[in-house]
């Protein structure tokens, strides 16, 4: 345990239906300079790629780190606010109720779906000196919770898409089946299609 772990310097996004994006990712252990660099670089990527979430697993590193920055997502404040944020490790302990947001995801560029989430809940993470911290939100007035909920599938290898009732995916379907046949004639391998 305790291993140094490389991260990579260049950090390119995968999109569906790269196979890591289904793997569970494992857990962060040795809380040093290397992962503070990675997140470092994961947020300033996540901007560049215009999101407000950016789970590891999708930049190719099955850990279980996110980072977020939903300060976008407020339009009532302009210019937005920055509002960083670094989760390593993190869990859901409870939860109540539900509420639907429209999602998107960096890994499925173009596809945009209500999903159902929980409404209240606690989470509970690490922080970048293995801190442990907690939060409670509620997704239904506070979009982080929202965000949070997203990111926080794609370390446990669970893609919004999964979220989506059959009437849903049947509007999505084409682009998905695009995406497949773009990954395909890349890589020359299947990938990791949906189930359904
Ligand atoms: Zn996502």
């Amino acid at each position: 345990m305790n291993q140094a772990y490389h991260y990579p310097e260049e950090l390119e996004l995968l999109t569906y239906p790269h196979p890591i994006l289904r793997r569970p990712a494992e857990p962060v252990t040795l809380f040093d300079d290397q992962l503070a660099a990675f997140c470092r670089r994961m947020l300033d990527a996540m901007h560049q790629f215009k999101g407000v979430g950016l789970a590891a697993p999708q930049v190719g590193v099955s850990r279980q780190i996110f980072v977020s920055d939903h300060g976008g997502l407020m339009a009532e404040q302009d210019p937005p606010p920055s509002l960083e944020r670094i989760w390593i490790n993190p869990r859901i302990e409870q939860h109540q109720g539900s509420t639907t947001y429209e999602e998107g995801c960096l890994s499925f560029p173009g596809i945009y779906a209500k999903v159902e989430r929980h409404d209240r809940f606690t989470v509970v993470w690490q922080d970048l000196q293995g801190a442990e911290q907690r939060l409670e939100l509620n997704a239904a007035d506070d979009v982080l919770g929202i965000v949070v909920q997203h990111e926080l599938d794609h370390l446990h290898g669970k893609l919004f898409v999964d979220h989506l009732t059959t009437v849903q995916l049947t509007l999505v379907r084409r682009k998905l089946k695009e995406m497949e046949q773009a990954y395909k004639k890349a890589t020359g391998k299947a990938g990791s299609i949906l189930r359904r």
